[in-house]
């Protein structure tokens, strides 16, 4: 038996295994995972519950410790830790490497605001009386994360859970076990009751499910696609169970005639294709107007020529591989319907060949693109992204706003006029100037508006909205 789900405290067999492929070398087999069944969940959940009470009772000091050991482990195994990521997801090493010191940095951050939750004391409003409002833990959270950051997002929804004394069933995607499993043996090793954290590997349907439909899971957050995240609030709802969801995107970046060419491109290349486009900030639809339209055309043309495609763990790689043959269909098909849809392709959108067997697919750019076309408006999750051009900022900033999804927005300009207006109108939850539209900070709120959110923001001191409960207290001495 290769690595094993951790429940009660133990590491524990699945019902069947499941073979973790490197997508950069499909030769290449990254470990052998336990998949967990319903019966894996029902064991989960319920030592869950029973870890609440002596998690809450343990104080501040020791969870602040506890989180900070763990943000301490991930920052020091970055290296380590990051190549695992590269293998199995396909994101460049310095990307991964990246990714797992930004988990440390979160837990380290949570351990910190374990020791800053406070509450109020307030006047009543009846002479004689005090009323106090507290946060209480929400209570057994389930955790259902994507295959895309495999250790970031674990780490900014499994941090705050415990940080504010709930327990955690964490489901990760059946993609990525070699990450959550790394994970849940640092968290196992930190030091946490047991019972308090537990990880069950499995397939959504299976393991997924049954945690959506727990009658003692008091709370989903979920990241993934729209479609599994509307079945998982309907599923939540009809039990009344709370929940968090984060969704996809189609972020727009506009680019003015004022920009700065060079800072253009770059956030241009960075947002649509960095981490191989597999991000729900990606930028894929670049809206350009028209007064810097071709020359930014040739320009982005010439950078995408430099790009290197290749193995996620090589020297000098700027984008790895698609993380798996689906969405390497998808990108293709995409491909195909664009160019039927009457966009011209203007580069990439090729599948390659490397040294090692992989999912190896070229940058795409899409010009004369425009916003009612499928490759506008449905999030591929792939490195093609589509330029539309504008007559001026006002069409740039309605074509912007023109999406169902609303996660982030970026506009590159010199105008502050400009940049003042579109941070306050852009419909996104999230609005970068001058910045490419994916990279944020780990301190402050990150989510959508519109179809790419549901329910209270993730990350910084805005957390505990979902992590915690608020109780009114009333006391007559
Ligand atoms: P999914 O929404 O299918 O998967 C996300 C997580 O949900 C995974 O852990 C998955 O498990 C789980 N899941 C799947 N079905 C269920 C279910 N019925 N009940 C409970 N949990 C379930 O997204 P994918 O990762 O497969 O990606 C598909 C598309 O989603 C992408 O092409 C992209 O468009 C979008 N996406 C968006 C992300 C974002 O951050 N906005 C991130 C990732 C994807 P498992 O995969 O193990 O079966």
């Amino acid at each position: 038996m290769g690595y094993q789900n951790y429940i009660a405290g133990q590491w524990a067999d699945g019902s069947g295994i499941l073979t973790n492929i490197n997508p950069s070398d499909t030769g290449d087999v990254v470990g052998e995972y336990a998949r967990g069944s319903a019966d894996d969940v029902d064991a989960a959940v319920a030592a869950a519950k029973a870890a609440l009470p002596g998690w809450r009772q343990i104080g501040i000091q020791k969870r602040a410790d506890i989180l900070d050991t763990i943000g301490r482990t991930l920052l020091e195994r970055r290296q380590e830790l990051g190549e695992l990521l590269a293998r199995e997801e396909g994101k460049t090493l310095p990307e991964a490497v990246g990714e797992v010191a930004r988990a440390g940095q979160i837990f380290k951050f949570f351990g910190g605001e374990a020791l800053r939750l406070s509450g109020q004391l307030v006047e009543s409003v009846r002479p004689g009386l005090e009323v106090t409002v507290t946060r209480e833990p929400l209570g057994v959270i389930g955790l259902i994360t994507p295959w895309n950051f495999p250790v970031a997002i674990p780490a900014w929804k499994i941090a705050p859970a415990l940080a504010y004394a709930n327990t955690v069933v964490f489901k990760p995607a059946e993609l990525v076990p070699g990450s959550a499993q790394a994970l849940a043996e640092i968290i196992a090793a930190a030091g946490l009751p047991t019972g308090v954290f537990n990880l069950v590997v499995g397939p959504g349907s299976v393991v997924g499910e049954a945690m959506v439909n727990h009658p003692d899971v008091d709370g989903i957050s979920f990241t993934g696609s729209v479609a599994t995240g509307a079945m998982i609030a309907q599923a939540a709802a009809k039990r009344l169970a709370r929940v968090q969801l984060e969704m996809g995107g189609k972020n727009p970046l506009v680019i003015l005639d004022d920009a700065d060419l060079e800072v253009a491109v770059e956030c241009a290349i960075n947002g649509a294709f960095f981490s191989t486009g597999q991000r729900c900030t990606a930028s894929s639809r670049l809206v350009v107007t028209a007064g810097i339209h071709d020359q930014f055309v040739e320009a982005i043309l010439k950078r995408m020529a430099g790009l290197t495609v290749d193995h996620a763990l090589k020297e000098g790689t700027d984008i790895g591989p698609v993380v798996d043959a689906a969405q390497l269909e998808q990108n293709r098909s995409y491909i195909d319907i664009g160019q039927a849809e009457g966009a011209t392709l203007a580069a990439g959108g090729e599948l390659l060949e490397r040294d090692t067997p992989g999912f190896y697919f070229s940058p795409a750019l899409f010009v004369e693109a425009t916003n009612d076309m499928r490759i506008s408006r449905e999030e591929i999750f792939g490195p093609v992204a589509s330029l539309i051009k504008a007559a001026d900022y006002d069409e740039a900033l309605s074509i912007a706003n023109d999406t169902e999804f609303g996660l982030s927005a970026g506009i590159v300009t010199t105008s502050l006029r400009h940049a003042t207006h579109f941070r306050n109108n852009a419909e996104a939850g999230m609005v970068m100037v001058n910045l490419p539209t994916a990279g944020v900070d780990y301190h402050v709120p990150f989510g959508g508006t519109k179809g790419s959110s549901l329910g209270t923001r993730e990350q910084g001191s805005y957390a505990k909205e979902f992590y915690t409960t608020v109780k009114t207290g009333y006391l007559l001495s």
